[in-house]
């Protein structure tokens, strides 16, 4: 995924700091290789962080690997997905950015972070 797509599917998202959705922006720091950036809220600064190296993360969590293949699509109500990037905006959540693999549309779904814990 590049920054430009990433930055285009948060403006979906709220900010849980100023509740405004004005969007996000990811600065393009080229020190960071393990794809582990932060997005700031155009509103309040707030920032989040955002995973964008799904490869090697899902090489680590099995289940979510899992849970995305059980993922039905909002759109098409087929099952089964691709994580393209996660962002965590509190410690409590995670907002899971998906394509659905029959339909090519995305959506996102959102997970209590406990669950894993
Ligand atoms: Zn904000
Ligand atoms: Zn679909």
């Amino acid at each position: 995924m590049d920054f430009d797509s990433v930055e285009q599917r948060l403006q979906d998202m709220t900010c849980p700091v100023c509740k405004n959705s004005a969007g996000f922006v990811i600065p393009r720091d080229p020190r960071i290789t393990d794809g582990e950036y932060k997005a700031f809220c155009k509103g309040c600064r707030y920032s989040m962080p955002i995973h964008m190296d799904i490869e090697n993360y899902l090489r680590n969590q099995p289940d979510v690997t899992f849970w995305v293949k059980g993922m039905r699509c909002p759109h098409c109500l087929k099952t089964g997905g691709t994580l393209d990037f996660w962002v965590q905006p509190s410690v409590r959540y995670a907002l899971y950015f998906i394509t659905c693999t029959s339909c090519r549309q995305t959506f996102s779904e959102t997970s209590a972070l406990e669950a894993y814990e």
